[in-house]
């Protein structure tokens, strides 16, 4: 049995603030703010798992007024999203995502966030998509005030 999950997340870009993206840190002179590290395409990720197995979201599952959260990476997040899955028996086979960023180009690091998301997640590199778009200068993205994600994942049952 298959089921499918998607997730979306969005964080705003502020100095000072490191830039992860599946782990990977990117150089970046605004960063994704947030009370975990802010990583956007693992948290949309995490959601993909959580709909794909109707179990919550990020935000019941780590609450961003618990202080146990802060600062959490997002890998840290995907894994304990797989856990709560692997408990009613659900693994993932596959994952697609979509990264929307205006500034930092993204592309220079895309190699190296697929291992960060493959890792995460337990599956080869040939079975997580990674797609980066500009929002083209349109809406909050597009003004370099935030970098959102979107995520759709697969999970199998054993
Ligand atoms: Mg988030």
């Amino acid at each position: 049995m298959n089921r499918f999950g998607i997730g979306y997340d969005i964080h705003r870009l502020v100095r000072g603030r490191p830039f992860f993206l599946a782990g990977v840190e990117i150089p970046a002179e605004r960063g994704p703010l947030g009370h975990s590290d802010g990583d956007p395409l693992s948290h949309a990720v995490a959601d993909a798992i959580f709909g794909a197995v109707a179990s919550g979201d990020v935000g019941v599952h780590f609450p961003d007024n618990d202080p146990r959260f802060r600062g959490m990476p997002g890998p840290e997040i995907v894994r304990r999203a797989l856990e709560i899955a692997a408990e009613l028996g659900f693994f993932p086979a596959q994952a697609d995502t979509v990264v929307v960023c205006q500034k930092p180009v993204l592309s220079p690091y895309r190699s190296g966030i697929t291992a960060g998301l493959a890792a995460s997640l337990g599956l080869d590199a040939g079975r997580v998509g990674l797609k980066f778009k500009t929002a083209e200068g349109l809406g909050p993205v597009g003004r370099c005030l935030a970098v959102s994600a979107w995520a759709l994942v697969n999970m199998e049952k054993k």
